[in-house]
């Protein structure tokens, strides 16, 4: 692990100074307080979005472009911080015409438009909590997390509407208000439904803020766990110091900075990383529509002049496969850093940046519940290929392991595996899980919150990812339940169980693949596979799908009746399977 070679960082590599150099230095000076003063957090007062753009405007650059959102099909166009301003300004409006209250539930189900964008500050400055989903969602995780949240608003577009709502619209008790925005043209509003951006048009562009705390909630992300269903992470306005420290030192946002996330904001990286952090430090974020393709990707990075550019490993890995002759077709002369974040970036990657783009890449660690890069690898050290680097000023990190009393014992031991934790305090951890505090507070153990991913720390305090403690599964960077696809393939008549694992894959990281039990009188055919799948695609969407379907006369169950799916795992791996002790009918 120590052995792997470090890449150094030429000046030429830097081209600007970086925000800091002095990595030990700058731990022990940070503080969170001193930074929230910094941000402008005052007398327990803080707004993300009006941190993030009214702050701006304020500071006289109401004319400098904010957002650049590229379509295939349509023009260039640009938000302001000006125009941002106005407009978040209009849909808090909107929202009060609508009665809707601080702390009500505002959730978006849009491809990446500016509306989006304008109704997630929007509900952020009005003190609604904001929800945004991932728009390849199909119906059942849309439903689940409506449902969850609680959300009274939707804002979503006519076509979406159309496929992935309206038919279950009864199914959503909660929800008074849709807010359509029409894809080509004005929308289609059917009973119940109105026009957002009419509805913005007749609004005022200024609105006096409701008061919001740093421990106001702001946000709620669904993320994933083992066994039931997702979990609303709920993130407070004090967040935004995180995102901006965190701006500063893994990103290293200047304010000059053309910056690219590729993240959706459906993720936590796209709304903490694609819209946040960027706009808290002034800088232009150029959002594009489209989903990945090489050629594409290299015009945006070249044409965008982008000089920051946040991505995922899948992207990078996607990249490589379509080979350095097509990168070669491209320069980047703007290119200053390049990071990556959501599952392990191998170190082929990370050499792959510098030989091909010219830039190393600098992977970073962070997860839906912490809120913001933890562990990064900065411009203030060297980067170990492989390492996901070391915590970041203000973060406290440690490999634990779990005592039989229900108590940790921290390894100092380098090299040595255990589980990641981090010492409770940074100002973008997550408040609770939505109605489920229990479950919330058994992430905790004293001052450590544990992290559920397995890691090893090197001598010099690097960490290294290790693999997930649970069964969650990472495909293209997306954290996927198994339960949520094993229930969704339940539903179909024909499987009497499903047990879901994450197959390797050399591009996505892993791939869904389920194995299913069928009820009497089905026939595991072709057919029945092929119809399995499509159900699944249609009820789930395609990024949270499984890709291969196995039939089984059985699945292993523990003798509580859990399905093993580690067992699964094993047995399509080939590899050992462990302690099988709790399997049912073992002796
Ligand atoms: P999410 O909550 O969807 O952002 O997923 C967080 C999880 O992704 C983490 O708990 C890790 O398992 C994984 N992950 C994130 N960043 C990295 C990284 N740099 N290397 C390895 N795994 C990562």
């Amino acid at each position: 692990m120590n052995s792997t070679p470090t890449i150094r960082k030429t000046a030429e590599d830097l081209r600007v100074t970086p925000n800091f150099s002095d990595y030990e230095g700058e731990r022990h000076r940070f503080s969170w307080a001193a930074a929230a003063a910094e941000l402008g957090e005052e007398e327990g007062r803080i707004n993300i979005a009006s941190k993030a753009v009214d702050r701006h405007v304020a500071a006289g650059f109401a004319d400098k472009p904010a957002l650049r959102f590229l379509a295939r099909h349509t023009s260039r166009q640009t938000l302001t911080y000006g125009q941002l301003a106005a407009q978040t300004n209009q849909f808090c409006n909107v929202l009060r015409s609508l009665g809707v209250a601080k702390g009500d539930r505002v959730f978006i189900l849009t491809g990446r438009i500016p509306e989006l964008y304008i109704a997630l500050l929007g509900s952020l400055k009005f003190g609604a909590v904001v929800s945004p989903l991932f728009s390849a969602f199909g119906p059942e995780p849309i439903i689940t997390r409506v449902n969850l949240g609680g959300a009274t608003v939707l804002v979503t577009t006519d076509a979406l509407f159309e496929r992935k709502v309206g038919p279950w619209r009864a199914r959503m008790p909660t929800l008074k208000h849709v807010l359509l925005v029409g894809e080509d043209g004005a929308p289609t509003c059917g009973p119940g439904n109105l026009d957002l951006p009419q509805l913005l048009s007749g609004a005022s562009d200024s609105f006096d803020l409701p008061t919001t705390g740093p421990e106001d909630p702001a946000l709620l992300h669904f993320t994933s766990g083992t066994t039931g269903t997702p979990k609303g992470a709920v993130h407070v306005h004090g967040a935004a110091v995180t995102h901006w420290v965190t701006g500063r030192y893994a990103l290293d946002l200047h304010p000059e900075d053309s910056y690219w996330c590729t993240a959706d904001p459906g993720w936590v990286t796209g709304t903490s990383y694609g819209i946040i952090a960027p706009l808290l430090h002034g800088v232009t974020s150029v959002v594009d529509r489209e989903e990945f393709d090489a050629e594409r990707w290299y015009s945006i990075l070249r044409d965008e002049s982008v000089s920051v550019w946040y991505t995922a490993p899948t992207a990078i890995r996607m990249l490589m496969r379509a080979g350095a002759d097509v990168a070669a077709k491209y320069a980047f002369p703007h290119l200053r850093f390049i990071a990556s974040v959501g599952e392990p970036l191998n170190p082929e990657a990370v050499c792959w940046g510098k030989d091909v783009l010219g830039l190393p890449i600098h992977d970073n660690w962070w997860q839906t519940e912490t809120g913001g890069i933890m562990i990064a690898n900065t411009p203030a050290f060297d980067i170990k290929p492989g390492s996901m680097g070391r915590p970041l000023p203000g973060v406290d990190a440690a490999i634990i392991q779990r005592t039989g009393d229900g108590g940790v014992n921290i390894v100092d031991e380098p090299g040595k595996q255990g589980e990641l934790a981090l010492r409770r305090g940074w100002p973008s951890m997550f408040r609770t899980y939505l109605n489920e505090d229990a479950r919330y507070r058994k992430c905790f153990v004293g001052d450590w919150y544990l992290t559920g991913d397995l890691a090893r720390r090197d001598a010099d305090g690097y960490y290294w990812f290790v693999g997930r403690a649970d069964d969650v599964i990472k495909s293209a960077g997306h954290l996927i339940g198994p339960f949520e696809v094993e229930s969704a393939l339940m539903e179909h008549p024909a499987v009497a169980e499903a047990g879901v694992i994450g197959k390797p894959d050399p591009v996505l990281g892993e791939t869904i693949k389920a194995f299913i039990s069928l009820n009497k009188g089905f026939e595991p055919d072709e057919a029945l596979r092929m119809e399995l799948l499509g159900h699944a695609r249609k009820r789930l969407g395609a990024a949270v799908a499984p890709k291969e379907i196995a039939f089984v006369a059985h699945l292993p169950h523990t003798r509580s009746g859990k399905i093993m799916r580690r067992l699964l795992k094993a047995r399509e791996l080939g590899l050992a399977e462990g302690d099988t002790s709790t399997l049912e009918g073992a002796e």
